[in-house]
């Protein structure tokens, strides 16, 4: 009798045990590019560290607390959305007109449901509207009028288009706009511009991928897109299986970088297939997307990645990629460059 009550003492606390060591995960992003340390300031590279702390922080509490991954992604995103220092919501890059076009996704690794808005000019938290189409259409992706009109339907306020300007953002824009006005001169194309302007310091597009702890993975990436991209391109944050996806049992992945190779190359589904299909770890899948596929197409940025016990892979093929990571009950780690 004893034995037995000892027994069911010591089975119940391990079920207790076990409940408590779920694994949880977050990881984020803050954009990938040529990151010059010595053009940061002491001052900027704190308040970069503070941001993506807090955002990691904020997502990490959700998940902590109970919530789900889901929610622990929107936190955070959020965030960042709402901090100028970020190509996305608040710090949204110029496109070639001078206004501002938001692209935004989120993917549901349980459900496998997915939302997206690309080329939004309005809503201050692209996110969220997002998350809207995924939870109340019946569609994965809304673009432009439709988007924003489904935004009002869904009771979202809207904001003037100049709430996007900021004087950082302007300059970029204006500097890009002369770089292209003499490589017109000199017969070099459009395209060529823009990708010297990614690996330039256009970077700044946000995400973030979770696990929870009932096993359940999610992503949702948020951008301004490429300073002077033309007027109606979508780059690859929005595009399901390009910068963002999700799936149970796999993996769920953020993407940040020249979106146009994003897109042909299908780097957030590839790493989740590679995990899937070849049995590979998520550091290698990962890796061998950026740093083998990507580089040899030609293709710069990076990618936070988590698995479903956990794990974590951010590699980046640029000088830098602003990220932060928290498992469990530890501290943050919050990163710029490839050595810290
Ligand atoms: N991937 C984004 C885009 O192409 C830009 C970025 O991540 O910096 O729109």
């Amino acid at each position: 009798m004893r034995f037995t009550t000892l027994a069911m003492a010591a089975s119940l606390l391990s079920g207790s045990v076990m409940a408590e060591d779920k694994p949880f995960a977050i990881a984020i992003h803050g954009g990938a590019g040529t990151i010059v340390a010595d053009k940061l300031t002491a001052e900027q590279k704190q308040a970069y560290r503070t941001a993506l702390k807090e955002a990691v922080d904020a997502g990490h509490n959700v998940l902590a607390t109970g919530g789900d991954s889901l929610a622990a992604v929107t936190a955070a995103i959020i965030i960042l959305e709402n901090n100028p220092l970020f190509n996305a919501g608040k710090g949204a890059v110029y496109n070639f007109a001078g206004g501002h076009e938001l692209d935004a996704a989120i993917m549901d690794g349980k459900t496998m449901n997915a939302g997206a808005v690309a080329g939004v000019t309005n809503i201050a938290n692209p996110i969220k509207l997002a998350s809207a189409v995924m939870l109340h259409s019946p569609h994965v992706m809304l673009a432009g009028q439709g988007a924003e009109e489904f935004a009002l339907e869904q009771g979202f306020s809207t904001v003037t288009p100049n709430y996007f300007d900021t004087d950082a953002r302007k300059l970029q824009w204006q500097n890009a706009i002369e770089k292209i006005k003499q490589d017109q001169q000199h017969n070099k194309n459009y395209q060529a511009s823009i990708h010297q302007f990614t690996l330039e310091d256009k970077f700044g597009t946000v995400g973030a991928v979770a696990l929870d702890k009932q096993g359940n993975l999610a992503a949702g990436t948020s951008t301004g897109g490429m300073t002077a991209k033309r007027f109606g391109r979508i780059g690859d944050s929005p595009v399901i299986g390009a910068g963002t996806y999700a799936e149970n049992g796999v993996c769920a992945v953020s993407a940040t970088g020249h979106g146009e190779y994003f897109i042909r190359y299908q780097v957030a589904g590839d790493i989740c297939a590679r995990v899937k299909y070849q049995d590979i770890s998520i550091v290698q899948a990962a890796d061998q997307v950026i740093n083998k596929r990507l580089i040899k197409a030609g293709g710069t940025g990076g990618v936070i990645a988590i698995d479903h016990r956990g794990n974590i892979a951010t590699p980046f093929n640029t000088d830098g990629m602003y990220r932060a990571t928290r498992k469990n009950n530890e501290d943050a780690q919050v990163l710029i460059w490839q050595q810290e």
